[in-house]
């Protein structure tokens, strides 16, 4: 079996490019950060890399060595910001491994305990929502 290449069509790249909205949280020349649009928890924020790789398998070992702190970085921003007790962190690989969009992404869940992350995809969430989210991480990263 062939291994799968990246695809710059995949809607992630678009939203890199500027080609798509995207409630944005973080960018340096490294990551990009913005919400989830379909959110598995309030705040559920995706963490992704400029270098296009599809996930873990195929990006390069600096290119996730320079993201990880950036997926760091925010993850305690969205955990301060949504007043979570907890944070799950989760990556998907390729089909059979949940993956749908096909440029690395980490997700950053915020948790309350007793609370149920929702199934994956199940509703758009309103974009003023999306919209009130994003500022508070935004105020989050700014005084940290
Ligand atoms: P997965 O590839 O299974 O790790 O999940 C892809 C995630 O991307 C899902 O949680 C979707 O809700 C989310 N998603 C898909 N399209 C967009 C978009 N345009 N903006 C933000 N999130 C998106």
């Amino acid at each position: 079996m062939s291994a799968a290449t990246y695809e710059g069509s995949n809607i992630f790249a678009k939203i890199l490019r500027g080609e798509m909205p995207a409630h944005k949280v973080f960018e340096d020349d490294i990551a990009f950060a913005f919400m989830d649009i379909m959110p598995r928890a309030d705040g559920h924020t995706l963490v992704i890399p400029k270098a296009p790789c599809r996930n873990l398998l195929d990006i390069r070992a600096e290119d996730l060595s320079a993201l990880m702190p950036r997926v760091q970085k925010v993850a305690r921003a969205v955990k301060q910001a949504m007043q979570a007790e907890g944070l799950t962190l989760q990556q998907f690989n390729e089909q059979a491994g949940g993956q749908v969009v096909f440029h690395l992404h980490f997700h950053l869940l915020p948790r309350w305990s007793g609370v149920s992350l929702r199934p994956p995809a199940t509703q758009m969430e309103k974009p003023d929502v999306l919209a009130a989210h994003a500022e508070k991480i935004r105020a989050a990263l700014a005084s940290a």
